[in-house]
């Protein structure tokens, strides 16, 4: 179960697995089982918000799953701990929005398409909405901007806010909460953007050990990241870290069907094509299919590995409803690794996204895991 070779070595053998927990998906206890679920069973990279609390949250997962490996030695010592990645973006990106819309606006007699098609529950209009929703029956935190209820709304009530993550907060993510990896998000013509963009970056090079750069598909990606390596080659070589494209496919469509995997897979035969210095990997669309697609076509290995956002995300939901509806029973707060059953549950519903890409990769796994006792969380 649990794939123990390190994030490095994963990416050199193409078993890299990332889970994506999204630039705008904020929700701390989820991300926070997320990552022990995904964390225990091998995943190499953990892409969070590049947002303190987060960050944080992440890391406190990350403990965790060293905790319970700790109780399982020998076999404990072989889990490596997966890297931390957070993302930064050049400009306007689908990944750095949140919806919002005023529920006052409604027409009583709405069938509420938007509550239905949200794949996280974030547009929800009787639920206990967070202050930070107050003006919006988005819950903020769950929303990761896929755009869905934006185009269903027969009335054009809701819109998408974007941001940019400033680099401002880049030294605390960096060097106090030690995140491991940076991932730039940029867009075909954003040249000068990324330019600037690197500048606040370059001088964290060495503290990082990977920098990604993730740009959709577009009929003119290859020239555009070609630029940019030319721009940032040298800077990079010099730093030492390990370099990655992420093909993003179709962002954000995981959980739309197995063929939502395809563009990915093409776009990462455009980048293996174009031979461009770095690592490769999928992301964007990607789902249960995308290992077994990979190998059919003899891309495993080639591809250094796939990043799942969505799909991975929805896949742990039902563990992670009944965990927040144990909560709401007995009114405190539980984690994952409280619950024996649910934390079965999940690490095998990461198992069996993480087996399959890691399916040429040795497996060495903690066994027996102990249960924590039961805690509050602070
Ligand atoms: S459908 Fe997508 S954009 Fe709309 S609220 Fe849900 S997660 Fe956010
Ligand atoms: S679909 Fe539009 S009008 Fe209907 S409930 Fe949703 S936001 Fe309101």
């Amino acid at each position: 179960m649990n794939c123990n070779n390190s994030p490095l070595q994963s990416l050199n053998s193409g078993g890299w697995f990332k889970l994506i927990c999204g630039a705008s998906f904020q929700h701390v206890p989820s991300i926070r089982s997320l990552v022990i679920a995904y964390g225990l069973e091998g995943a190499d990279c953990i892409d969070v918000a590049a947002e303190p609390a987060v960050v944080a949250a992440a890391q406190e997962g990350l403990g965790a799953c060293e905790r319970l490996v700790h109780g399982t030695k020998p076999q404990g010592d072989s889990w490596q701990r997966p890297w931390l990645m957070v993302s930064v973006n050049d400009g306007e990106d689908p990944h750095f929005r949140t919806a919002r819309f005023d529920p006052s606006r409604c027409p009583a007699h709405c069938p509420r398409p938007c509550e239905r098609v949200c794949p996280t529950g974030a547009i929800a209009f009787e639920a206990n909405i967070p202050n930070n929703s107050a003006h919006s029956s988005v819950i903020e935190p769950l929303c990761y901007g896929c755009g869905r209820c934006l185009s269903v709304c027969p009335h054009g009530y809701i819109d998408a806010v974007t941001y940019q993550r400033s680099p401002q907060d880049l030294p605390a993510l960096v060097l106090d909460l030690g995140v491991d990896a940076l991932e730039i998000h940029t867009h075909v013509g954003h040249y000068k953007k990324f330019q600037t963009l690197w500048r606040s970056v370059r001088p964290y090079l060495p503290n990082l050990r990977l920098v990604a750069v993730s740009c959709p598909r577009h009929p003119d990606a290859i020239p555009y990241l070609r630029e940019i390596w030319d721009w940032v080659g040298s800077d990079v070589r010099r730093s030492g870290c390990a370099w990655l494209w992420q093909a993003d496919g179709k962002p954000m469509s995981g959980d739309l069907g197995q063929k939502a995997t395809d563009p990915a897979i093409a776009y990462g035969e455009d980048l293996l094509r174009a031979n461009l210095p770095g690592f490769i990997q999928l992301a964007g669309g990607t789902n249960q299919t995308t290992a077994d697609k990979l190998r059919q076509r003899g891309l495993l290995g080639k591809i250094a590995g796939v990043a799942y956002g969505g799909y991975g995300r929805s896949q742990l939901k039902p563990v992670l409803d009944q965990l927040e509806q144990r909560e709401q029973r007995c009114n405190q707060t539980l984690t994952l690794e409280s619950q024996a059953d649910l934390l079965h549950r999940g690490r095998a519903i990461a198992r069996n996204l993480i087996a399959p890409l890691k399916g040429s990769v040795p497996v060495n796994s903690p066994t027996n895991l102990t249960p924590a006792p039961l805690k509050q969380r602070p």
